[in-house]
């Protein structure tokens, strides 16, 4: 459904992403890990059409994106400057169900759905400055799920919030995007996370950032905080990610796929 096609993008002369080659297929969800810096949301950005890439092509469904296409939702890494300030929670989520062409009422009541989805029933009423910020990332991963995207992009959405909460919404997110068919691209600078989330971990190396891993991820579904984490291949696996982040030679390549 999304193909990258040697995408690139520089900042004036600033090279940021060089080349990046990559297949999303329908329902599967992806991680994209790399050190800070590397160009993991200008990747996003140039996904979600938010900056024309300097070079190559972004593909989705067989189509070049030029603008914000219709099937997709974006959770920024920063929740302070994704919501607005004068709208209560309830009608940050609801805004972008108008271009769903929903009524009002259908549109109240699918962002109060999400919303007591990601455990903020009792807090629709409430303004982002009310709220804490972990508060404020759920309202915007309520948001983006609402909105029933078939492509789900997040830019490190869990990265400001509390250990407990971030395995809440790790959990959540997987569970709503299986339910409803989502694909989901989630990048993050976190090796266990992508480990724990994703069905594949495309690993970016640092800047100029290009795809040096792609690993699939078999471990049983669905995922378990305890249970997930302490399988054996789930270690490896992290340390085989670790490894590659860090720019390290990967000795043992029987899980290593390259596509
Ligand atoms: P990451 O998300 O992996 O931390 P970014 O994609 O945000 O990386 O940034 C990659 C590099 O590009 C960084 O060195 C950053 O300073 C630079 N950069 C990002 N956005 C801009 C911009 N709008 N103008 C100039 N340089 C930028
Ligand atoms: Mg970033």
């Amino acid at each position: 459904m999304l193909e990258l096609v040697d995408l690139t993008h520089r900042y004036g002369t600033y090279h940021a992403i060089d080349r990046i080659n990559l297949t999303v297929k329908q329902g599967e969800v992806v991680c994209v890990v790399g050190p800070s810096g590397c160009g993991k949301s200008t990747l996003l950005r140039s996904i979600a059409g938010l900056i024309k890439p300097t070079g190559g092509r972004v593909l989705l469904d067989g189509r070049p994106v030029e603008s914000t296409p219709d099937n997709l939702a974006v959770v920024f890494q920063d929740y302070s400057r994704s919501l607005y300030p004068w709208l209560s929670a309830l009608a940050n989520v609801s805004l972008p169900l108008r271009r769903r062409g929903l009524d009002r009422k259908a549109r109240d009541e699918a962002a109060m759905a999400a919303l007591t989805e990601v455990g903020l029933g009792t807090a629709a009423a409430k303004f982002p400055w009310e709220m804490s910020g972990g508060m404020q990332q759920r309202v915007s991963i309520a948001r983006a799920l609402a909105y029933r995207p078939k492509l789900l992009l997040m830019d490190e959405p869990f990265g400001s919030v509390d250990a407990q909460t971030r395995e809440e919404l790790e959990d959540l997110v997987l569970r709503v995007c299986a339910h409803h068919g989502m694909t989901i691209l989630l990048i993050t600078h976190d090796v266990d996370e992508s480990v724990y989330v994703g069905d594949r971990v495309v690993v970016l190396s640092k800047a100029p950032g290009t795809v040096t891993g792609d690993l699939t991820v078999d471990l049983p579904g669905p995922r378990d905080q305890i249970r997930t984490r302490e399988l054996d291949a789930f270690v490896k696996l992290r340390a085989d990610v670790g490894r590659m982040v860090r720019g390290m030679t990967n000795n043992n390549h029987h899980e290593v796929e390259h596509r």
